[in-house]
């Protein structure tokens, strides 16, 4: 995965990915469910025929409903809204596999230099994104909160499993991780299920198991804003996660304000990206990493991936230049 920064220009506007499959000698199964606030799309190519497709997806929603019980700021009985309301005043014993998912995405932190930070809650919440506002926040407010909302005040007990907070006024928001967290479940929980063949759309977020038909899967990417596909993608097995400032935003006084933050300033991030698409071999390592790229900008992006090698990216940047990560060039087709 080593780049030399290939850049293939193209006048496009944003970027979004979908997948198209090649022809399978068996008609596909199909399943539309909707779940973390967003709509997952199965297609189940092939299984080792134990359970059937539709049994499988079945209980794969009910997993992923019950992730989402576990992991959404907004549920009050969820396991998050409970950190987030006890922790700083003392140990939270959590669940075993939660426990390990914030231990990571705090690694994940320390690796990105906090442009990705799962404890951006109350800034989130400032800007009404998950949670409603009624007015835009007070810039001074902001201020107040730029860059000391910080993933360094969790503090890890791994003996007891418990999370607890070193600052008051400070809260957890999974937005830019749960779902590619909940990618890898499901990967695992469909391949335990039998699934030999299958693509996930999970609201834009696509997840492949095994191949299509024998050769790779060819994941389109397309421009959101005119649906036009602006290059297709050709990968195994893996994760693509996408970052999209114009997909979510709130808008105060006719301004639109986009959903993803830079920690450092508390504000929408401005660094010159408009969409981030990320593939990589974990769900959670593409999440994370799209929304960080996303705050870094395409220079910082790249220092990134020339220092770690985990991740291929496709960035739009708002001119329209859209830049692919050398380990993926041979890969990306423009259209
Ligand atoms: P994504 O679409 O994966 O980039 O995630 C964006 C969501 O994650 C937002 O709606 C917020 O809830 C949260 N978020 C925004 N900015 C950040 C950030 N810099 N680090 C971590 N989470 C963020
Ligand atoms: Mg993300």
């Amino acid at each position: 995965m080593r780049t030399t920064h290939l850049t293939a220009v193209l006048p496009v506007a944003l970027l979004c990915a979908a997948f198209t499959a090649g022809c399978s000698a068996k008609q596909p199964y199909t399943h539309d469910s909707f779940t973390f606030d967003t709509f997952v799309s199965f297609t189940i190519y092939d299984t080792d025929g134990n359970s059937t497709a539709e049994e499988i997806c079945a209980g794969a929603v009910g997993m992923l409903n019950k992730l989402d019980d576990m992991l959404s700021r907004t549920k009050s009985d969820s396991e998050i809204t409970r950190i987030n309301g006890n922790a700083y005043s003392s140990p939270v014993v959590v669940d075993l596999s939660t426990y390990n998912m914030l231990k990571s995405c705090a690694e994940l932190s320390d690796l990105t230099d906090g442009a990705f930070d799962i404890t951006l809650g109350n800034i989130s919440d400032m800007w009404g994104i998950g949670k409603e506002n009624t007015a835009k926040p007070d810039d001074a407010e902001l201020k107040k909160l730029a860059g000391k909302q910080n993933y360094r005040n969790i503090v890890f007990d791994d003996e007891n499993y418990t999370v607890s907070f070193s600052k008051d006024s400070f809260s957890l928001d999974l937005g830019a991780a749960a779902k590619g967290y909940a990618m890898d479940m499901l990967d695992t929980y469909l391949r335990n299920s039998g699934v030999t063949s299958a693509v996930v759309d999970f609201g834009g977020s696509i997840l492949t198991i095994g191949e299509n038909n024998g050769e790779s899967w060819n994941i389109t990417i397309t421009a959101d804003e005119t649906n036009s596909p602006v290059g297709t993608l050709k990968t195994n097995e893996g994760y693509i996660a996408t970052s999209n400032g114009a997909k979510r935003y709130v808008e105060y006084d006719g301004i639109k304000y986009h959903h993803i933050i830079d920690p450092a300033t508390a504000y929408p991030a401005d660094s010159g990206i408009k969409s981030c698409t990320v593939f990589s071999a974990s769900g959670l390592i593409s999440d994370a990493l799209s929304t960080a790229f996303f705050v870094m900008g395409a220079d910082k992006a790249k220092e990134f991936y020339d220092k770690y090698d985990i991740a291929e990216y496709i960035i739009t940047l708002t001119d329209g230049t859209v830049i692919v990560s050398d380990g993926i060039s041979a890969d990306f087709t423009a259209l």
